[in-house]
């Protein structure tokens, strides 16, 4: 009964392996299937058709999460989102760098929670602290040379930007009467000359007490 049963898995295997290469489709599929990064450790050497089972069950829970999220976020209107995509733009530059430093300082971290106020950037939920990592035109840094104010549409300008200013204050206040500690990091502090220095902030704002 065991002997045949692994019969039929070395069948299997040998079947989708062939299948792979002969229908391309099929080989991406397989890719696909097997990425350990997507499985649970204790699952990453089980063989391919388990972890087909294994993969569309982890599929059924993000889609589920998904669904539980967008149900507290309203859907924002299109002219918001498409200015919050200009504003709060995911990936930049500096936010890759203020990641790496923080990783490398040995803190782990969640990105971009739309559950809490302003979608901070970097969230620590053990330390209850979140980092935002602002543009410095966009989000207006003070007596920095980066936010210059363009010298046409003024108004359209200085309610764009008033408008950023405010939403930042408020995520901030929110943020702080639910008991976490927010840090902005802005992005002229991100500059290559000044690592060990942003590295020093980050490091005192995570360790502190
Ligand atoms: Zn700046």
């Amino acid at each position: 009964m065991i002997n045949s049963f692994r019969t039929l898995k070395r069948l299997t295997a040998t079947i989708w392996r062939n299948a792979a290469s002969l229908i391309p489709w099929a080989k991406s599929l397989q890719q696909s299937t097997t990425t350990p990064a997507r499985l649970p450790p204790s699952k990453k050497h089980r063989p391919d058709f388990l972890a087909v089972q294994v993969r569309s069950r982890s599929q059924q829970m993000t889609k589920n999460d998904r669904s539980l999220s967008s149900q507290d976020d309203p859907p924002p209107s299109a002219a918001r989102s498409a200015l919050m995509a200009r504003v709060h733009s995911r990936d930049t530059r500096p936010e890759k760098i203020v990641r790496k430093a923080v990783h490398g300082l040995g803190f782990r971290y969640r990105l971009h929670r739309k559950d809490l106020p302003g979608t901070p950037d970097l969230t620590f939920p053990r330390l209850r602290r979140v980092i935002f990592v602002h543009g410095c035109f966009w989000h207006r840094h003070q007596n920095c040379p980066k936010a210059t104010t363009p010298r046409t549409r003024y108004d359209f300008w200085q309610g764009k930007f008033d408008a950023n200013t405010k939403r930042d204050r408020r995520a901030i206040r929110a943020l702080k009467a639910h008991g976490w500690k927010p840090l902005v990091v802005w992005e002229c502090e991100t500059s290559a000359s000044k690592t060990t220095k942003l590295r020093l902030k980050l490091q005192r704002f995570l360790a502190e007490g």
